[in-house]
């Protein structure tokens, strides 16, 4: 009997993730408490058949994140960061897989290198449900979706297919995949079948949608916060300063709005109130910008492996009015948290002339915050 044939998986992590927006590359957003590129690095890396795994990806980055493996700097295109790892590995077999598709089970894995018995590549695929139609604006013609798939990674294939596929490829094209190189090459690709589990990173809420298929649980938390109207002070609700005879007292600037939403952060983790972050006995949180005491609950529940999914606001005063600075407070407010103007919700209501607020002796706010954490209850 021959041995076991030797498995290699290259890891591709270069892309800079121009859809998914925000500051940091898609394969370094957190899921589960963890980067995206752990998730697909463990599934490897902890699979029986596979041998050696080597990332391709910017070495600094990586080494940040999954510590001493082995990682290779990538190319100026996914294809010249695949050559790359091809020409690195010592293999008889080649994963190849994205790790903008962070959950990979492992039964794929094992469906991929069995189908390479009689073929030269093997790819995960999946039907497609939903009608397919063009669309320019408008919704056009329907497209007939028989005999269509979905293609997935990793993509398995015989290492010497693999390498002949990208050497015969011409330099100044690009390729859809790597399945599709080997074909063009004149290779066989078997089908496997592939998992929604499987789909990409694409759009930053995509990983909302893998937080849930993965589990984790979402928890709520509330705050309520009151300061008192006077002359001479500066307003300032929300993190946005609004003009205004009177504004609020207290040892910060007040920002009642945004209190109330600390408080509603520092609940979803059980972390204690304001209060016991930024006593107001310490003279360093006079005057200080409330945004300061927002960003220390957002790290917190960061260093639980959270992230905040949401929160809604009520603010509750006679004046001045919320309406024409709703705009600013929610958009701030999303800034801050770091989430979509969608997440964010403001609000505001009066009190009918009833109670301190009625009497404008003060104004209150009242905010849930949802955050999304990993494990159960
Ligand atoms: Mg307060």
């Amino acid at each position: 009997m021959s041995p076991p044939p030797r498995i290699a998986a290259i890891l591709v992590a270069a892309g800079t993730g121009a859809r998914f927006g925000g500051d940091v590359p898609k394969q370094f957003a957190l899921l589960g408490g963890k980067p995206v590129v752990t998730h697909a690095y463990a599934a490897l890396a902890e699979h029986p058949a596979i041998d050696e795994v080597l990332v391709v990806g910017d070495p600094a980055s990586i080494a940040d994140v999954l510590g001493e493996v082995r990682v290779l700097a990538g190319g100026a295109t996914r294809r010249e960061s695949v050559r790359i790892g091809l020409d690195a590995v010592d293999a008889d077999y080649v994963l190849i897989h994205d790790a903008a598709r962070p959950l990979l089970p492992a039964k794929v894995i094992d469906d991929l290198v069995a189908a390479l018995t009689g073929h030269d590549g093997a790819v995960p695929a999946l039907p497609i449900a939903d009608t397919l139609a063009k669309a320019d604006g408008a919704l056009g013609q329907t497209v007939p979706r028989d005999g269509l798939v979905r293609v997935q990674t990793p993509q398995a294939f015989r290492i010497e297919a693999i390498r002949a596929a990208h050497a015969a490829w011409p330099s100044d094209r690009e390729a859809t995949d790597d399945a599709q190189m080997v074909r063009a090459n004149g290779g066989s690709v078997a089908i496997v079948p592939g998992d929604a589990l499987l789909d990409k990173v694409t759009y930053a809420d995509d990983l909302t949608r893998m937080e849930r298929m993965i589990g984790g649980i979402q928890v709520t938390g509330f705050g309520y916060d009151v300061h008192r109207l006077a002359a001479g002070e500066e307003l300032w609700l929300g993190g946005v300063r609004i003009p205004h005879d009177r504004g609020l007292v207290g040892h910060s600037d007040a920002d009642v709005v945004l209190h109330a939403i600390t408080d509603a952060v520092l609940g979803c983790i059980g972390a204690g109130d304001i209060g016991t972050h930024f006593p107001p006995s310490d003279a360093k949180w006079r005057g200080a910008s409330s945004d300061r005491f927002l960003a220390h609950a957002c790290d917190l529940v960061e260093a639980e492996g959270g992230r905040i999914v949401h929160t809604d606001v009520t603010i509750i005063c006679e004046a001045p009015r919320i309406g024409p600075h709703r705009d600013a407070i929610r958009a701030r407010i999303a800034g801050l948290l770091r989430l979509p103007l969608a997440r964010v919700s403001v609000k505001a209501t009066t009190t009918e002339r009833l109670g301190f607020t009625g009497r404008e002796e003060g104004i209150a706010a009242q905010a849930v915050a949802t955050v999304s954490l990993p494990g159960s209850i």
